[in-house]
């Protein structure tokens, strides 16, 4: 069954073609700048690396691109546009009322649209993406997969925040999560990998470390607290958003600086974190500047650390234990640096780094704790999109 993967977001869209069950990827590209007329789509399969740049108005035609660029005769991948069956999109926001993957209904679009106003910026764009798919790809099921229906599954202690309670009975003001995909999947890895071994896979903490950072609790498979709540604002120092601040700030900010609400807001998404810390954002250049002796860098990645390792002690708490740690995205599989810092004396939780293993990288699984470190360490590569495949294969297969 050929499965196309739809992320779409308000001026992208990124795509992957594959082949389940047996999980081949067959193409895989991004569309960027939709509304431009300088539209960027790119298009790989294999080694091969293709990519345009023209007049992409709106998501209808970017689909219509993708699906030329999936038919083509020279590097095209598939005869017949109906020879995809299966169209599976990331939806951020599921609220309470999705706690797993859904086929596309018109109850489920009404749905992800009066959620809309809990994640203004993706579900009315990933509803576009739906309808355009709709169109597009007509014979064709569409599925929907959730972002925070992998944490459903947290108890009301965990995901109530201490207000009062009809906010959360009639606004529905609550934690959800997100980066769903990312820590189920690499989740269900760790298991398989641990208990391949004769590990115990029972006590997971996964840390998800993007350009969004977030970390997960896991009890027997099942998410009993993360860090990302109501919005993906909470818990971790990210590329360019604060995580954990006391809301005292939010108030001097406006009472006595003079800001307005939507300026506050705009601070903490998108000029705090390591850019508000350092003037940058991406990693690589932060832990350049910290090598060169730069101080505020070296202090930005030991906030960073320092915030990850807390959220750990926390979750070992909440677990009464914990048998592995994995770290993954983007900082996570590929910041040796960062996981050093966050691991160091950390035995008191059984945790081990083996700074060898850790400066090594491959593609696929790295256990980098000692042979006796109690809890494992490691670093499992996630793939949100083969994730979406895999719960539009289960669906539809039925
Ligand atoms: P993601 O959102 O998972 O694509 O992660 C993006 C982030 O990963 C970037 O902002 C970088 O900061 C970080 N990143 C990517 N490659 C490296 C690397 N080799 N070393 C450190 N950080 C990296």
């Amino acid at each position: 069954m050929k499965i196309l993967v739809i992320n779409s977001g308000s001026s992208t869209i990124k795509y992957q073609l594959i082949e389940m069950p047996n999980q081949a990827v067959i193409a895989k590209g991004l569309i960027e700048r939709i509304g431009s007329k300088e539209a960027k789509i790119t298009f790989q399969k294999g080694d091969f690396k293709t990519h345009k740049v023209l007049d992409i108005p709106d998501h209808q035609t970017g689909l219509a691109q993708i699906n030329q660029l999936l038919m083509d005769d020279q590097i095209g991948v598939i005869a017949n546009k109906d020879d995809i069956e299966v169209v599976g999109h990331r939806v951020v926001h599921g609220g309470k009322s999705f706690s797993k993957t859904a086929k596309v209904t018109q109850n489920v679009k009404e749905a992800i649209k009066s959620l809309s106003a809990l994640a203004p910026l993706h579900n009315p764009h990933n509803l576009k993406g739906i309808e355009v798919a709709e169109n597009v790809f007509t014979k064709a099921q569409q599925v929907v997969v959730f972002d925070t229906a992998f944490f459903q599954s947290m108890p009301q202690k965990a995901y109530q925040y201490a207000i009062p309670k009809h906010l959360m009975e009639e606004h529905d003001i609550r934690a959800y999560g997100f980066h769903g995909t990312s820590h189920k999947y690499v989740s269900e890895k760790a298991k398989t990998f641990l208990e391949a071994k004769n590990g115990s896979a029972s006590k997971l903490i996964t840390i998800h470390l993007g350009n969004g950072c977030s970390i997960t609790a896991l009890k027997d498979g099942l998410a009993i607290d993360h860090s990302l709540g109501f919005g993906p604002a909470n818990g971790l120092i990210m590329g360019t958003r604060a995580g954990d601040i006391d809301q005292s700030v939010i108030f001097y900010l406006i009472n006595q600086l003079g800001y307005s609400a939507d300026e506050v807001n705009e601070l903490l998404l998108k000029e705090s974190g390591m850019l508000g810390l350092t003037g940058h954002n991406d990693m690589r250049d932060i832990q350049k500047k910290a090598e060169e002796g730069d101080k505020n860098c070296q202090l930005a990645l030991d906030m960073n650390a320092y915030r990850i390792k807390k959220y750990i002690g926390a979750y070992a708490a909440a677990l009464n234990g914990l048998d592995a740690i994995v770290f993954t995205a983007g900082i996570g599989e590929n910041s040796a640096l960062l996981r050093e810092l966050v691991c160091k004396d950390m035995d008191v939780l059984g945790l081990e780094l083996d700074t060898t293993k850790n400066g090594k990288h491959s593609a696929e699984i790295n256990e980098i704790s000692t042979a006796h470190s109690k809890a494992k360490i490691l670093v499992i590569p996630t793939n949100e999109e083969l994730e979406i495949a895999k719960q539009a294969f289960e669906i539809t297969s039925k």
